[in-house]
């Protein structure tokens, strides 16, 4: 009996391994590993919840991050980590050396949006900021506190765990991604001259796909953005005269009309470009045409061409929209949002067994060959200065929100909206997860 059930057994394991291509080693990470990290992930999501609430009750909008920093800063500490503040004005670098191997930073973005919270959750914000010299309501509409707590949570775990990986760990703590400013400021500030230069980054981002999903894209993931600030310069007047007037607010009117056919009629169809007038400032009362107005606009393409023509169109029609109407040259300035996004191929195709053997059907894999999105995010500067990186989406919406939108036929909300309500333990959880999985198979210890 014994022995033909030991046989049973064997012939059954033969069967076992054949169906999953190899033995139990070929797994990219250990079962129990992977068990570990959920059940510590689930010990440590009850702080990681009071963290994101408070987080999410206080936004501080691009550079004026310094009690969140702290926050995160002395959490770190705590954890055992060696704290740089100050790096890159309210950034911070966070280290961990935990035995021989390659060094792999981990990045969140700290900072919250210059717009009012409209989702009537109980830890809405109702803070306010200074955006741009103004007093604003600040929302974290982008998620960037889903970030935060999960890349504390994937510290702590990651801590925990210290017996099944060497290397050594780079948290970084990112200020003002929004406008695209941040890394570019940690950069100049020597980050990865002053401290080990990555051989591998991970980054990721909550959005409105279901909950609980985790999506990665091999190659260019997102598109090119531009900033652009454009002042209509005219001649102030009373309004009711109008003739002794250069009316800034009519052609700034007339320019973000007039823009669109850069987008619909000389683009082509089947390349992706966006032109958004997200700022429009002009004028004080009903009475007065005032000097001049100021708009400002995000512009998207996936690749640099593309770019060169919407930049072009949007020149050309606030040149002449201004020439039409006898006022003088409109001021415009341009800033790039860097190369678009691109995953390391060598990074995703390491990364990608990994995930898909922790989160099974509920991951995606989406080749290199589909073309990418219109989003941007200024982690691509760190990527261009040489971190082969791996920038994961992972869902945030609740599948009742979902399915309530696509009966009304409309859009589920998304980041900055002010009703964007990602699911705090479902994202905060696979944030964890994916952040803690990606390290741990990158740093795990190889036998020779
Ligand atoms: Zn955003
Ligand atoms: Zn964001």
């Amino acid at each position: 009996m014994r022995r033909s059930g030991g046989a049973a057994a064997g012939a059954l394991a033969l069967v076992l391994a054949l169906w999953t291509g190899g033995s139990a080693h070929a797994l990219p990470l250990p079962q129990d590993t992977l068990a570990r990290v959920t059940s510590l992930t689930g010990n440590a999501y009850p702080e990681l919840e009071a963290l994101y609430q408070d987080l999410h009750r206080n936004p501080e909008v691009a550079f004026q991050e310094t009690r969140t920093a702290e926050i995160l800063a002395r959490r770190m500490e705590a954890l055992g980590f060696d704290v740089t503040r100050g790096v890159g004005g309210t950034g911070f670098v966070a280290i961990l050396r935990n035995g021989a191997g390659p060094t792999v930073m981990v990045r969140t973005e700290m900072d919250g949006l210059p717009m009012e919270e409209k989702t009537g959750l109980p830890y809405a914000s109702k803070a306010t900021g200074v955006f741009q010299g103004k007093e604003t309501p600040t929302a974290h509409a982008c998620g960037h506190d889903i970030h935060m707590a999960s890349w504390i949570g994937a510290a702590k775990v990651l801590t925990q765990l210290k017996d099944r990986w060497s290397g050594t760990l780079m948290f970084v703590a990112q200020p003002a991604e929004e406008g695209g400013h941040g890394a570019e400021a940690m950069l100049k500030d020597g980050i990865f001259k002053r401290f080990p230069k990555p051989d591998r980054g991970f980054a990721l981002h909550v959005g409105p796909s279901p909950a609980g999903q985790v999506v990665l894209k091999d190659g260019q993931l997102a598109a090119t953005a531009e900033f652009v600030n454009l002042t209509f310069k005219g001649r102030g007047a009373h309004g009711s005269r109008p003739d002794e007037a250069i009316d800034p607010i009519m052609i700034a009117s007339a320019f973000v009309t007039n823009v669109q056919p850069v987008v619909s009629r000389q683009r082509e169809p089947n390349t992706h470009g966006v032109i958004s007038v997200g700022s429009f400032n002009a004028g004080s009362t009903t009475n007065i045409i005032p000097e001049e107005a100021v708009l400002q606009l995000t512009l998207r393409a996936l690749n640099a061409t593309e770019m060169e023509r919407l930049k072009a169109g949007v020149r050309r029609t606030a040149e002449h929209v201004a020439a039409m109407n006898l006022a003088p040259p409109p001021v415009l300035t341009f800033r790039s949002g860097g190369p678009p996004l691109t995953n390391d191929r060598a990074v995703v195709a390491q990364v990608t067994p990994a995930l898909r053997q922790a989160f099974g059907d509920a991951f995606r894999f989406i080749p290199a060959e589909v073309p990418a999105t219109g989003g941007a995010d200024d982690y691509t500067h760190f990527v261009e200065a040489g971190v082969p990186s791996a920038y994961i989406r992972i869902g945030g919406a609740d599948p009742a929100v979902l399915a309530a939108a696509r009966a009304r036929g409309e859009p589920a909300p998304a980041n900055h909206s002010p009703f964007f309500a990602p699911l705090p333990e479902p994202s905060i959880k696979t944030g964890v997860r994916v952040l803690s999985v990606a390290v741990l198979d990158a740093l795990k210890v190889r036998k020779p």
